[in-house]
């Protein structure tokens, strides 16, 4: 049975929008998988990162691989697109995060389930709750609509509903 699992797609360098448009066109190709949603495009003012605002959205993806090689092919797609990593936090072409996996949890730091940081941030639970505003959370009580008024200081703009 496939399951269904939340992508976070951010960018904030070039051509942001072509760069999520790719992206996109990459998560429809992968295997054993399904692209059952998108969110509409939202800009953010960078959280602990640097460099212009990024561009996000958030896609769902109804899917049979495992996590781990999900991951993998969200991290074979940065790359595709240029990404370097030369620090943390660094600006970045295109980054893909893992944000939920069904209901999995898992604590391991090579894959963090549910993504360790998505819960309190705006640009994740803005797109977030437009496709899924009844989500259950894994371990938590709050839906992303609830978890986004928790952050209502961290400036997000939706800018497009119509943009794939
Ligand atoms: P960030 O997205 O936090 O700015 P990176 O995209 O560079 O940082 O990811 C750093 C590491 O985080 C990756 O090497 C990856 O193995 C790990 N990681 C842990 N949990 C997740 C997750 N849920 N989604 C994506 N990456 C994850
Ligand atoms: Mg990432």
């Amino acid at each position: 049975m496939p399951v269904r699992a939340w992508v976070g797609l951010g960018a904030n360098l070039g051509d942001a929008r072509a760069t999520l448009r790719a992206a996109l066109r990459a998560l429809e190709a992968l295997p054993r998988s399904r692209l059952a949603g998108v969110s509409s495009l939202w800009r953010s003012a960078p959280v602990d990162a640097q460099g212009p605002d990024f561009f996000n959205a958030v896609a769902a993806l109804d899917t049979t691989l495992a996590p781990m090689e999900l991951l993998r092919q969200l991290q074979a797609i940065e790359l595709d697109h240029g990404r370097e990593r030369p620090y943390r936090n660094a600006p970045r072409t295109l980054d893909l995060d893992l944000l939920l996996y069904g209901d999995l949890c898992q604590d391991d730091p090579v894959l963090t389930l549910p993504h360790p940081r998505a819960h309190e941030r705006a640009f994740v639970l803005a797109p977030l709750g437009e496709l899924a505003p009844a989500l259950h959370w894994p371990g938590r009580q709050e839906t992303p609509p609830e978890l986004l008024r928790t952050v209502h200081d961290q400036p997000i703009e939706r800018l497009d509903g119509d943009w794939r």
